[in-house]
C-alpha cells in the first residue's frame, strides 16, 4: 500500500499535500502568513488532479463532476480565510481517489497474475537447424519452435511427437496429459516430458491466454447498470448544486438582514456537504474489488455488468460434457469392422470434441491407407461428423437408416453413444463413459440451496443425461438437444423478471452462452465459448463459480449500504446546515469521512471470507471425481 502511494504521481502529490497541511497547522500559532502559504501549497498539490479532471470533464465532455464541486469548495473556503479547511478537504478527496485507484490496480494485478504464465521469448528453430531466442511477438504461423524439457510452452502450436503436458495453468487438472504428434498445445502450459518441436498455430496475440486477457481488459468498459446510473445522476446532481448554492446564498442574504459574510459561509458549507462524493464512490471501488477477488480464485468476470447479472441470477442452465463432467471419455464398448474403425478414427482426428479425443486415443496406430479421403471432414456441432457418404454422430440422427431399430434397442440404457454409418446403412457403434466433476456436484447443490433453479441441457442421449443428472442431484434435464435447442431454452426462460445463466464449454454451447443474461464458459473450453461468455471459470472449478456468485451478492449488499449511507449523510448535513448549526470544518470532515468510509467498505470485498478459505483446504484433500459406468 505504501509503495503504491509513492509509485504514482498522484500518490506523490497527495503525500506533499499532507506534508504542507501538517506544516500549515504547526506554523499556525507561530507565523500566520507562513502557515497560510503552506495551506495554499497543500491546496495546489491536493487539488491538482481533481482540477485537471474537473476541467477536462466539464469542458470536453460537458458533464460537470464532483471534482469541480470540490475545487470550488476549497477555493471558496480559502477565499474567506478558511485555507486549512480547503486543504483538508482536498487531501481527503484526493486520498479517496487514490484508494479507488488502489482497487483498480489490485484488479489488474490479480488478473495478470492469473495470466502471467506465458513466457515472452521462444526458441525459434532456423533453417540451419540451430535455435535463436526471439520474442514470442515475432513468431509467425508455421514457424518451428523448440520447447525444452520442463519449459513452458511459449505459444500455441502443433507438436511433432508424443509429448506430456501439464495443462494445470489452463484447466486446473494437475495430472499431465499426453498429446500425440499433430495435436495442439497451448501457451502457458508446461512440457513435462522430453524436448519437442512445435509448429506455431496462433500468433502471440491470438493464443487462448492472450484472448482471455484481452476480453477482460475490454470488460473494464462494461460498467454495471447501477454504476451507469450513478454516472448519469452525478452530472445532473452537480448542475443542480451549482445552481442551488448561489440561489441559497441570495435567499439567505435576503432573509438574514443583509449579512453577506454569513450567507456565503452557509453557501460554502452547502456546496461542500451536498457534493455527492460518497455516492459517486459507492459502486466502482467495490465492484473492482469483487472482480479482483474473483480473479484470485480463478473466476474472470468481464466487468461490473456481468457481476451485477450474476448476483441476480434466478435460473442456471448447464451443459453436461466438459462442464459437469471432465469430458474425458473412456471407451466402454464398441462394435465395428476394421474398415469402419479406420474411417471413424480418420474422421475423429479432425475434431476437437472430447469424444473424438477419446476415440483417437483408443484406436492409435490404425492404417488409413484404405480410407478414401478425397472429401473434406465437416463437423456438425452437437451432432457429429460427416465425410462424403460417411456419417458419424448421435443415434437419433440415424432414424430410418438400415439397422436403426435393432441398434435403438441394443443401445437403450447405454450412456454416451456414437454411431457410424455409410450411405443409409449403420456400420458400427461406440459406447463411452465420462467422469463427473465433484466440485460440479457441490456447486449445483449450493446454487440450488441459494434458490437458483439449475437444469441440465445436453446434446447427449436420454440415458447419459439422466445418469449425470442423478449423480449430480439435478431434478431437471433435457437430452438430445441441438445447439439451437439450447438457445431456444435460454430464450424462452428469459423475461423481464428472470435472469438466466448458462454454463458451457463447447462450440455447440456458444450461441446459448451469447444469448443468456450471463454466459459462463469453462477455461478448458473452446475459445468461441469463452468469447461468447461474460464470465470464465479459468481452472474449471465450479465450486469457485458459486464463490463468485456469493461475492456478487455481497457486492450488491455493499453497494446498497453505501448508497443509503452516502445519501443519508448528505441529507443530515444539509439539514444541519439549513438550521445553521454546522460549521465548515465539521462539514468537511463529516462529508469527506463518509466518502472514505464508503470506499473502505467496498475494499472489504478484496478479502476472502474466513469460512470460504476453510472450505478450500477440505476440498483439496478430497479426490475430485466419481466414475460413471454404463
Ligand atoms: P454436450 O451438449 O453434452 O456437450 P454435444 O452437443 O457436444 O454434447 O454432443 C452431443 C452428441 O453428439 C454426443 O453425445 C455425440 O453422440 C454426438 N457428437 C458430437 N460431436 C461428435 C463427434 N465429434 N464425434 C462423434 N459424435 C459426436
Ligand atoms: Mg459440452
Amino acid at each position: 500500500m505504501l509503495q503504491f502511494l509513492f509509485k504514482s504521481r498522484k500518490g506523490q502529490f497527495f503525500s506533499l499535500a499532507i506534508l504542507f497541511t501538517v506544516a500549515g497547522f504547526v506554523l499556525m500559532p507561530i507565523h500566520d502568513l507562513a502557515s497560510r502559504i503552506c495551506f495554499y501549497i497543500a491546496i495546489f498539490f491536493g487539488g491538482f488532479f481533481a482540477a485537471k479532471d474537473a476541467v477536462v470533464d466539464t469542458i470536453r465532455e460537458k458533464s460537470p463532476n464532483v471534482d469541480l464541486l470540490m475545487i470550488l469548495s476549497a477555493l471558496g473556503a480559502a477565499a474567506i480565510n478558511f485555507e486549512s479547511e480547503g486543504a483538508v478537504l482536498l487531501i481527503i478527496f484526493s486520498g479517496s481517489d487514490l484508494l479507488e485507484e488502489y482497487a483498480t490496480d489490485k484488479t489488474t494485478n490479480e488478473i495478470s497474475a492469473l495470466m502471467s504464465n506465458v513466457p515472452e521469448t521462444a526458441k525459434l528453430v532456423m533453417s540451419s537447424g540451430q535455435t535463436k531466442e526471439v520474442s514470442t511477438e515475432d513468431l509467425q504461423l508455421e514457424d518451428q519452435v523448440l520447447v525444452a524439457k520442463g519449459e513452458q510452452v511459449p505459444i500455441d502450436g502443433y507438436v511433432d511427437s508424443q509429448v506430456s503436458i501439464d495443462e494445470s495453468a489452463l484447466t486446473g487438472e494437475s495430472i499431465p496429459v499426453s498429446k500425440e504428434a499433430g495435436q495442439e498445445v497451448f501457451a502457458g502450459t508446461i512440457n513435462q516430458g522430453n524436448a519437442f518441436k512445435l509448429t506455431v498455430s496462433k500468433t502471440s496475440d491470438e493464443t487462448i491466454f492472450s484472448s482471455i486477457v484481452k476480453m477482460v481488459e475490454e470488460a473494464q468498459d462494461h460498467p454495471s447498470n447501477i454504476a451507469k446510473f450513478i454516472d448519469r445522476f452525478e452530472t445532473k446532481y452537480v448542475i443542480t448544486v451549482l445552481i442551488a448554492v448561489p440561489l441559497f446564498v441570495l435567499a439567505l442574504y435576503g432573509l438574514t438582514a443583509n449579512n453577506w459574510q454569513e450567507a456565503i459561509y452557509r453557501g460554502l458549507v452547502l456546496l461542500t456537504v451536498a457534493s455527492p462524493c460518497a455516492l459517486v464512490a459507492s459502486a466502482t471501488p467495490a465492484t473492482l474489488s469483487a472482480i479482483s477477488n474473483g480473479a484470485k480464485h480463478g473466476i474472470l468476470v468481464k466487468g461490473g455488468a456481468a457481476m451485477e447479472s450474476l448476483s441476480s441470477m434466478d435460473q442456471l442452465f448447464t451443459d453436461k460434457t466438459g462442464t459437469l463432467t471432465f469430458g474425458e471419455f473412456t471407451l466402454v464398448d464398441y462394435q465395428a469392422s476394421d474398415q469402419t474403425l479406420a474411417y471413424v478414427t480418420y474422421m475423429e482426428n479432425q475434431s476437437n470434441h472430447p469424444i473424438a479425443r477419446a476415440l483417437v486415443d483408443h484406436f492409435k496406430n490404425l492404417d488409413f491407407s484404405q480410407v478414401n479421403s478425397s472429401q473434406p471432414v465437416e463437423e456438425v456441432a452437437g451432432v457429429g461428423l460427416k465425410m462424403g457418404d460417411w456419417l458419424l454422430g448421435k443415434l437419433s440422427v440415424f432414424e430410418g437408416y438400415k439397422g436403426y431399430q435393432e441398434l435403438n434397442e441394443e443401445l437403450e440404457n447405454k450412456q454416451t453413444t456414437v454411431v457410424a454409418a455409410y450411405k443409409d446403412e449403420i456400420k458400427g457403434y461406440f459406447v463411452l463413459a465420462d467422469e463427473i466433476r465433484l466440485e460440479a456436484k457441490e456447486a449445483v447443490h449450493n446454487f440450488m440451496a441459494a434458490g437458483v433453479d439449475v437444469s441440465l441441457l445436453t446434446g447427449d442421449n436420454e440415458t447419459a443425461a439422466s445418469q449425470v443428472a442423478q449423480a449430480i442431484g439435478l431434478d431437471h434435464y433435457e437430452a438430445s438437444l441441438t445447439p439451437e435447442d439450447k438457445t431456444v431454452f435460454v430464450k424462452e426462460a428469459q423475461n423481464e423478471e428472470t435472469v438466466i445463466g448458462m454454463i458451457g464449454d463447447g462450440i455447440n454451447d456458444a450461441p446459448a452462452l451469447a444469448n443468456a443474461d450471463i454466459g459462463i464458459a469453462m477455461g478448458s473450453g473452446s475459445s468461441v465459448a469463452m468469447e461468447s461468455s461474460d464470465l470464465i471459470v479459468v481452472k474449471n472449478n465450479l465450486a469457485k463459480l458459486f464463490y463468485s456468485f456469493d461475492l456478487s451478492k455481497r457486492l450488491n449488499k455493499i453497494i446498497i449500504q453505501n448508497i443509503v449511507f452516502a445519501v443519508g449523510v448528505i441529507v443530515i448535513l444539509v439539514i444541519l446546515n439549513l438550521l445553521g448549526i454546522l460549521d465548515l470544518p465539521t462539514g468537511v470532515v463529516a462529508h469527506e469521512g463518509s466518502t472514505i468510509l464508503v470506499i473502505l467498505n467496498g475494499l472489504r470485498l478484496l478479502k476472502t471470507p474466513k469460512d470460504a478459505d476453510d472450505d478450500e483446504v477440505e476440498k483439496e484433500e478430497e479426490t475430485s471425481s466419481v466414475s460413471l459406468q454404463a
